[in-house]
């Protein structure tokens, strides 16, 4: 059955997927409208089933304790980083998840090395860490502008022509570390198209209760639409690893991209497959003491055990109707009363 659900999920996300090693131009590659064929209703319910596997996984990648998953989400303005966190995290356990915004950085930030502050905000084993906006910014918006990168006081033999390509090394090789070290790594882009941008903005401005969404700097950013589609495109060349692959989310449908953002995280916690951890014959020994203890306590009346009581475990009584339950302890009373009075 987990099987079943692991394949199906690898077979929807799998033509989002930047194959490492290949060369991506944003535009021919990826349909921003592109939507699998379904429709939002159908959408709406398989993302209701993803958000109920992701639970279920979480609560196994806490109790082991022994990986901690990072997913990173980049997109221009109004590409629905937000809304994609809070529908996917809905149903999962809000102390096994972090969320970390990355804006300008501070001057705190800009006296260290550039991976410092992401660094800072990495999930813990047994977590699930969102980075909303990433240290790919470092590679996008620093590259689009580069007055942002003059304030990174780099030593000038630094800056030449060869820094992006050194920067995506580095990317890739702490991505790696992290990985070896337990902490699988998965990116998200949420493409959106200028139009849908557009209307987005729009709305923003036209809606009272939507202006605080709206920044004038958001604008100004998409004159550099194109310089962005570029620096996209070759990060996403240079960056999807098979140890930290990148998935392209169409974003024009917020349904469909927030179904594809659970999908991707669901088949990461799939593939790193936690399991409840086994406490060991020792422990389990020490268990069923413990529980004859709490047993001989049940005030008068109430079940030894009321779990167990509840929830008869399948082979033994597993399978006979409560009815029929309660009519063999009926028996086995009835039959001691008579020996009783025999005796
Ligand atoms: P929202 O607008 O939905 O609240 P946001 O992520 O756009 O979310 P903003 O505060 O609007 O948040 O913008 C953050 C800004 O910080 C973005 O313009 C982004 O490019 C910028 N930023 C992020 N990282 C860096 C960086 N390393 N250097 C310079 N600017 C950065
Ligand atoms: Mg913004």
């Amino acid at each position: 059955m987990a099987d079943d659900r692991a394949e199906r999920i690898a077979g929807f996300i799998a033509p989002l997927r930047v194959k490492p090693g290949s060369k991506v131009r944003l535009d021919r590659d990826f349909d921003p409208r592109y939507k699998a064929g379904l429709k939002k209703q159908e959408g709406i319910e398989l993302l209701r089933t993803g958000v109920s596997l992701l639970a279920e996984y979480q609560e196994r990648l806490a109790a082991q304790d022994t990986f901690g998953v990072l997913l990173c989400l980049q997109a221009l303005d109004a590409g629905g980083k937000d809304g994609t966190i809070r529908h996917v995290m809905s149903g999962v356990n809000p102390q096994g998840v972090s969320v970390s915004s990355f804006k300008v950085p501070s001057s705190e930030e800009l006296d260290h090395d550039y991976l410092w502050r992401y660094a800072r905000r990495l999930p813990g084993r047994g977590e699930i860490g969102i980075f909303n906006r990433s240290h790919y910014e470092e590679v996008l918006v620093v590259r689009v502008h580069p007055e942002v990168l003059a304030r990174q006081k780099l030593p000038g033999e630094q800056c030449g022509p060869d820094l992006w390509e050194r920067r995506y090394r580095e990317i890739n090789r702490w991505e790696r570390y992290l990985t070896d070290n337990g902490f699988k790594v998965v990116k998200i882009f949420l493409n959106l198209s200028k139009e849908e941008q557009r209307t987005r903005f729009l709305k923003r401005i036209d809606l009272p209760e939507k202006n605080w969404k709206f920044s004038a700097a958001d604008v100004r950013e998409r004159r550099h639409w194109d310089e962005y589609q570029e620096a996209f495109s070759e990060m996403l060349s240079a960056t999807s690893t098979k140890w930290a692959p990148w998935y392209v989310v169409p974003a024009d449908r917020k349904w469909f991209a927030r179904i594809c953002a659970a999908a991707v995280l669901a088949h990461t916690l799939m593939d790193i497959a936690p399991r409840f951890p086994d406490v060991g014959e020792e422990a389990r020994k020490e268990l069923l003491v413990t529980r004859r203890e709490l047993a001989q306590e049940a005030p008068a009346g109430v079940p030894a055990d009321p779990y167990t009581a509840g929830h008869p475990p399948a082979g033994r009584s597993g399978g006979r109707s409560g009815g029929r339950r309660k009519k063999e302890r009926k028996g086995r009373k009835g039959r001691k009363g008579k020996k009783g009075k025999r005796g």
